[in-house]
């Protein structure tokens, strides 16, 4: 259902809270109007127009309203209340294990997925899941000859849909599969600020 018409209908029987708090009452209220309509069609195309044109999500031009005698939130002064403004939609999180791979003075790299998040750009070998994991699932789950793996911080980074956990771990390995680079050697390959951020924080501790 179009936007527009369920402003319409929140303000027509003065509908408080979001629109989204009456997807259910649109449907069936609008079910209700088509059915005493004499033409469904022009019926549906009116309700558009006059949540595009008359009924506006700024100021309802209620004075020009060929509705206005019947609807509530014009009747109790509450057109420019209704509806209540959307809230952002809450931020999901997910845990991101990026294991720092050493070999001498190179670290292994590996490059994202082509598509979502940070597509394309190059991270240390990483887990990612919907919540902590063990050291041993981690270890499992990259399938990489490891030694000495230790955690080294937890950090956090916000995305605009995402609250991304950062657990950076290091360990060392003999493998010569993969990219492998000096940490002083990284900056043409994309990287996002996140990862930056894992390398340079350890950095420090070299
Ligand atoms: S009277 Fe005002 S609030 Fe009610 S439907 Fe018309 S423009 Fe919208």
């Amino acid at each position: 259902m179009d936007g527009n018409v369920k402003r319409v209908l929140a303000r027509f029987d003065a509908l408080e809270g979001e629109l989204r708090d009456h997807e259910k009452r649109f449907w069936a209220r609008a079910g209700e109007l088509v059915q005493q309509a004499e033409r469904p069609g022009v019926f549906n195309e009116a309700l558009m127009e006059l949540g595009a044109v008359v009924c506006t999500k700024g100021q309802p031009k209620c004075s020009s309203c060929p509705v206005a005698d019947l609807c509530k939130a014009r009747r109790t002064g509450k057109q420019d209340e209704i509806p209540k403004p959307a809230r952002p939609a809450p931020r999901m999180t997910v845990h991101h294990h990026a294991v720092i791979v050493r070999r001498g003075k190179k670290i292994l790299l590996e490059r994202r997925p082509e598509r979502g998040l940070w597509s394309n750009m190059w991270q240390p070998p990483t887990v990612e899941a919907d919540r902590a994991l063990t050291p041993r699932a981690i270890r499992k789950t990259l399938a990489l000859p490891l030694e000495g793996m230790s955690k080294k911080r937890t950090f956090e980074h916000q995305t605009t849909h995402r609250r991304v956990v950062f657990h950076v771990y290091e360990a060392r390995s003999k493998s010569r599969r993969g990219t492998w680079r000096a940490l002083n050697d990284l900056s043409d390959l994309p990287m996002s600020n996140a990862h930056r951020h894992a390398l340079e924080l350890d950095l420090i501790t070299i």
